[in-house]
This record gives structure tokens, C-alpha cells and sequence, in this order.
């Protein structure tokens, strides 16, 4: 991930939902780009690519006192399941179920989050640093 966040805030939020995966992407082991399995360098970084590797890209709902807004975790995925990325994409791949079981646990539990919004990818990056 880049670093061109223009804010950053705390909110205390709930998880409204989750919304459909896949909640990973493979990508670059170095810079953590975007990859296909083809691809044998990064465009990113240049790093000559032996093996893809899967990172978290959990999309979701959360919810507050003043609404709901889409969120994308990504490195505090595996606060949400308990598992790596690898492991979950595997869970995810083999059994959808399984991979939603993990996932709803957290409905309407209350997180601590840290909002980045990255106004490059005009997206939202969430970081949970507690519950
Ligand atoms: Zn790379």
C-alpha cells in the first residue's frame, strides 16, 4: 500500500456487513501490488516474482451513530478472522461458507478503527489497532 493518505482518523464503529468477495487479492511479495500468477516481474518494483502472495482485502459495511461507509481492510484482516492471509484465501477459495462463518463473527461487534483515506484510489483503508 502507498502512503498518500490525506486523513486520519479514529471512530468507534460497529460492522454493519460484509460485502461479496473475494475478500483477498495476490499480489507482489515486496511491494504488495496487484499480480496474476503469469507474471514473472513486478511492474511496481521491478523484484523478480518466485511466488505471489495473498494479502487481506476485507470489503465492508461499517457503522457508526451518524451512518454506514464502505471500508476495505486490508493488514488488520486477520484481526477479523484469526487467520493469515494465506490461510484465509485457501478457506476462502475451498469453502465460501467457512470463509463467511469466520467473517460474521464480527457482526455487530464494536472496533476501534483507524479510517486512512487515500484520496489517490479514492478508497478508504481501515487499520484496527484494538478492540
Ligand atoms: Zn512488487
Amino acid at each position: 500500500m502507498n502512503e498518500s493518505y490525506v486523513e486520519d482518523v479514529t471512530i468507534r464503529v460497529s460492522v454493519a456487513r460484509f460485502n461479496r468477495g473475494p475478500h483477498f487479492y495476490q499480489g507482489c511479495p515486496f511491494c504488495q501490488k496487484k499480480l496474476s500468477n503469469a507474471v514473472k516481474t513486478c511492474r511496481m518494483c521491478g523484484n523478480c516474482i518466485t511466488c505471489i502472495v495473498s494479502y487481506y482485502s476485507l470489503k465492508l459495511v461499517l457503522r457508526d451513530e451518524t451512518g454506514n461507509i464502505d471500508a476495505t481492510v486490508c493488514k488488520a484482516g486477520r484481526d477479523f478472522t484469526g487467520v493469515s492471509a494465506n490461510e484465509f484465501t485457501a478457506i476462502e477459495v475451498e469453502n465460501r461458507k467457512e470463509a463467511i462463518e469466520l467473517l460474521r463473527r464480527n457482526l455487530g461487534l464494536q472496533w476501534e478503527v483507524d479510517l486512512k483515506i487515500d484520496d489517490s484510489k479514492q478508497g478508504i483503508y481501515v487499520r484496527i489497532d484494538r478492540a
